[in-house]
């Protein structure tokens, strides 16, 4: 098991050290850099009228709110349709729920094994292990997933879980670990092996697994979004197909899936529009040749209810997961996903992961922030990443005030130190004589101030253009 997979709570200690070693690592930074600028690049061509886009943002952020200001409503008219178009729901308020409610399943069925489509919220409770320990195996199928799962790793990026890996990498892995498999660094023939594998496991599989964008609640829809086929194939070859979603992604109409939809794209990979777009309405009817003859959906809270008591906090739920946040962040380009320890790296896991995990195991994650603005900017539904991480900052220093339900960990990071430094700052900046002194003190001193050019400073230097990643390469192999 690698220390990435091991890792649940982040204490600011190993954060800073893990930090520090990608930092150091001139081809980690090399690999994050070019496949990030390769990101922004493709997104940046995706809308080039600023006017448009802000449009389409506000229409997105408009959608995604007006449906978390109905949730619990949606929630229940979700469910209403669901089980009456055949699709079984699940609710789980924890992680542990959600792995046992998928395992009876899975046992109901006398599973050998899972193919599982990309699934965020299946990693965020940590299902492969869960299943492993009951004596299952779920394979990942995500040709990216399926890479880190080889290499005993967790995704460094929610829409390319392996795109700290090079091509060169990606070859020794598949010629050490897949049986039969000769080394190569042809593209094409990696992802040759990879499916010729993965192939055969869909159709031993007894169960496919596969997560949700969005569900539709006035039709009982799930919606998939996906450029590989394997999600379809998750959903439709194996007998038994087990949806897993937090609770977030509902939409209230069909007509609200195609804005976000159309903007989820855009900003995740730079594509108008995924390979493929799957929309499950229920299991396979009589005189159907293909499909799933049970589904099931397993709705996951996890902390997510507790960002939804806070107004300000509420807006984390509006993420659709595209990853541009992360794609544009100076901090996440530098040090990469797997500093973070936490399944959602990145902006998005710095407000998402303290209602996860709590504050107590998570506070270092909103400060791992220059708050220089992008993530706000590129995000396609308007969410105030910057002041959501501000504000986290002051809920870890600070017990809650009184009226206000507690946040999970709570003041984890209280400091005397620190709130008698910002006593005395706030001392000075209020007398202006006082002010003035320090001011002339503190420029005499400066002198004192490091001189050397830390390793932050230095991975701010400009690189050589990165070679391409294996998913860089994918994405660029579609679009011909
Ligand atoms: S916070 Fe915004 S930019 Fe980041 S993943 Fe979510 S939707 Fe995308």
């Amino acid at each position: 098991m690698s220390a990435a997979h091991a890792l649940k709570f982040v204490p600011a200690g190993e954060f800073r050290e893990r930090s520090a070693t990608a930092v150091g690592d001139a081809h980690l930074r090399q690999s994050f850099r070019g496949a990030m600028d390769f990101l922004i690049a493709r997104r940046a061509a995706q809308f080039p009228d600023p006017a448009a886009l802000e449009r389409q943002r506000r229409l997105a952020e408009h959608i995604r709110k007006y449906t978390l200001a109905r949730l619990p409503e949606l929630l229940e008219q979700l469910e209403g349709k669901l089980t009456a178009n055949g699709i079984q729901v699940h609710w789980a308020e924890t992680p542990a729920e959600a792995n046992a409610i998928i395992i009876d399943i899975a046992r109901r069925h006398a599973t050998r094994l899972m193919v599982k489509g990309k699934s965020m919220v299946s990693e965020e409770v940590e299902l492969n292990h869960a299943m492993a320990a009951a004596g299952m195996e779920a394979l990942e199928t995500d040709m990216g997933e399926y890479i880190v799962q080889l290499d005993g790793e967790k995704p460094s990026h929610i829409i390319m879980p392996a795109i700290h890996k090079t091509k060169q990498e990606i070859a020794r892995l598949f010629a050490a670990k897949v049986p039969g498999a000769a080394y190569t660094e042809s593209v094409d023939a990696l992802i040759g092996i990879g499916r010729a594998v993965l192939r055969e496991k869909f159709l031993a599989a007894d169960i496919g697994l596969s997560g949700v964008n969005f569900a539709v609640a006035e039709t009982g829809t799930l919606c998939l979004v996906e450029n590989e086929g394997n999600g379809r194939m998750c959903t439709t070859v194996p007998d038994v197909h087990i949806a897993i979603t937090g609770i977030e992604k509902v939409v209230h109409k069909l007509a609200h899936v195609p804005p976000l939809f159309g903007l989820l794209t855009r900003s995740a990979t730079g594509q108008a529009i995924t390979t493929y777009f799957n929309m499950i309405s229920g299991p396979r009817k009589p005189g159907e040749h293909d499909g799933p003859r049970e589904i099931h959906l397993v709705l996951v809270d996890n902390g997510r209810t507790q960002a939804y008591r806070d107004e300000q906090t509420r807006a984390t739920l509006q993420c659709i997961r595209c990853g541009a946040c992360m794609n544009h962040c100076p901090v996440y380009t530098r040090i990469g996903g797997h500093a973070y320890g936490t399944t959602y790296p990145g902006p998005i896991g710095g407000i998402i992961s303290p209602h996860l995990l709590g504050l107590a195991g998570t506070h270092v994650l909103p400060t791992a922030s220059t708050l220089c603005g992008a993530c706000g900017d590129v995000c396609p539904v308007r969410i105030p990443i910057p002041e959501l991480l501000l504000r986290l900052r002051v809920e870890a220093q600070h017990d809650a005030r009184p009226g206000q339900p507690p946040l999970l960990g709570q003041g984890a990071a209280q400091s005397r130190l620190a709130d008698a430094a910002w006593q005395a700052w706030a001392a000075l900046y209020a007398r202006p004589g006082l002010y003035r002194a320090f001011g002339w003190l503190a420029t005499r001193l400066r002198a004192l101030t490091p001189s050397r050019q830390s390793a932050w400073t230095l991975s701010r230097t400009p690189l050589k253009p990165a070679p391409q990643t294996l998913h860089a390469l994918m994405a660029a192999r579609r679009k011909r």
